[in-house]
This record gives structure tokens, sequence and C-alpha cells, in this order.
């Protein structure tokens, strides 16, 4: 498992190998915030409580470019892994249909990788619509697109612990948590 660390803020950031967050505490910028009930870490002359959430004791900027980056992995999630033009959920899919990236504006016709022109298209879909625009062939996705907030991203491929998912809601709401957990 590993540990959820906050930015002094309580924003949470990332999630880091536990003897990370250990080497961050030992060296005086972090703080343990929550550790897990009846665990230990030994490291040479110190007996550390394990580590669930730390929170760096000074404010990271967190650098736009990481956030403007966009990959399948992140997009589908952003998405709900729904096409946005029928609607149809990943696993609703026929075989030898998947989710692919899909431009509003088609790169062709000058359109980029941005959050704001990409949605993501079942195969099908995304054939239909071809080099067209969305006004051209009536095609709106369900949800204009937009850049989703960079934590959404970094948790959305990974598993939290209900103490972890607490600091979420705590900053973000419920439906954060929700959304992250599908
Ligand atoms: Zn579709």
């Amino acid at each position: 498992m590993r540990c959820l660390a906050l930015n002094a803020s309580f924003e949470p950031l990332t999630l880091v190998p536990v003897r990370r967050a250990l080497r961050l505490v030992i060296e005086g910028k972090a703080e343990i915030v929550e550790a897990e009930r009846d665990q230990v870490v030994r490291s040479a002359r110190l007996l550390l409580p394990r580590p669930a959430i730390i929170r760096l004791v000074r404010f990271v900027h967190v650098p736009r470019r990481f956030r403007r980056q966009v990959t399948n992995t992140f997009l589908f999630a952003r998405d709900e892994y729904r096409c946005q033009y029928c609607g149809r959920h990943q696993f609703e899919l026929r075989h030898r249909e998947c989710l692919t990236r899909d431009h509003l504006v088609p790169v062709s016709r000058g359109g980029g990788n941005l959050w704001g022109n990409v949605v993501t298209a079942c195969s099908s879909c995304n054939t239909r619509k071809g080099n067209h625009l969305p006004e051209e062939c009536g095609m709106h996705p369900r949800v204009p697109p937009v850049e989703p907030h960079f934590v959404h991203l970094a948790w959305a491929v990974r598993r939290l612990t209900d103490t972890q998912a607490k600091y979420i809601r705590l900053f973000y709401g419920p439906a954060a948590v929700r959304a992250l957990r599908g």
C-alpha cells in the first residue's frame, strides 16, 4: 500500500511509496497526518508508525505542464469510460469495438490534442464522425470537454484506502470520491 501525500494546503497530491514518505518525514519535509494502526516501520535509529497520509510542510506548486498532457488513460477516465456520442460504456461495446480518442476539430483540420478538443469515442462513432466538425455531422459530445482537475487524473487509475479517500472527500467533496471509484 502507498501513502497519500497532501500539499501544505491539504490538497491531495499523489501516492508515494511508504519508504519515500518516511524519508520526507525524517528529513522534516513532511508530517504524518494519519498512520496505519498497529503498524510500525523501523529505520536505522527510529521506530515510526507506518504513514497512510503525510502532509508536506511547505506548499508545493504543481506545474501546469503536468495538467495539460492528454493520455488515453486519463481521457477515458475523465469521460467515465463512455463514448461521448452514443453513450455506451466500454463494457457495452461489441467485439472488435474499442474506446478511442476523438478530436472535435479533426487534426487534419487544425485541431489539437488539447483537453478542450478531445473526447472519448467508441471506434464506430469515431469512424462515423470522420473528418467532420460536430456541426457538420450533428454529432455533439454529451458533456462538453474541459480540462479535468489534475487530481482526478492522478487518482483515476489508482486504488484508495478508506482513510485516504476521506481526505479526497474533505478537499473535493463526495462526488470526487464516487467518480474515482467508478
Ligand atoms: Zn459510440
